[in-house]
């Protein structure tokens, strides 16, 4: 069966996404713990991160850093940090979380809302950031 991410870069479920290359996707945390946080996965359904193959964790890698440059840019922040949990959903994720403090960076936080506008407007900053 599909993970739920797949079925984002599939558009069975909507996102926002920021960015698509024939491997990556990223799109914004649909419980964001700081504006802009955004998640950056494989295409392929590989749960824990330390399974990926070297190639492909390596262009996710590489990926993620473009991702988070452009949210420096985008997204007033001292540092964007970088989290891997994968507690909830079994196909890997890196968290992009634009930071002020490190208090942003705490996933025990109650998680931020924003309207759907917000959002597009949040996402289509990012992506012009790219
Ligand atoms: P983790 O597996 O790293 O513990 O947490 C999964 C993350 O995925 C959470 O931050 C959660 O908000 C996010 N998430 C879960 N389901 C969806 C979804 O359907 N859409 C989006 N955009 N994010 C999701």
């Amino acid at each position: 069966m599909a993970t739920i991410f797949s079925k984002i870069v599939n558009g069975e479920i909507p996102s926002y996404k920021i960015a698509e290359d024939e491997n990556f996707f990223a799109f914004l945390d649909i419980n964001p713990l700081a504006k802009g946080h955004t998640l950056v996965i494989p295409k392929t359904e590989v749960d824990y991160i330390f399974d990926l193959d070297e190639e492909t964790y390596m262009g996710l890698q590489a990926f993620a850093r473009k991702i988070a440059i452009a949210l420096n840019k985008a997204i007033p922040c001292k540092k964007v940090g970088v989290a891997v949990l994968g507690l909830e959903v079994p196909h890997t994720h890196i968290h992009l979380v634009p930071m002020q403090s490190e208090q942003d960076i705490n996933f025990a936080n109650p998680k931020k809302k924003f309207s759907p506008e917000e959002l597009e407007a949040i996402k289509n900053q990012i992506a012009k950031a790219l």
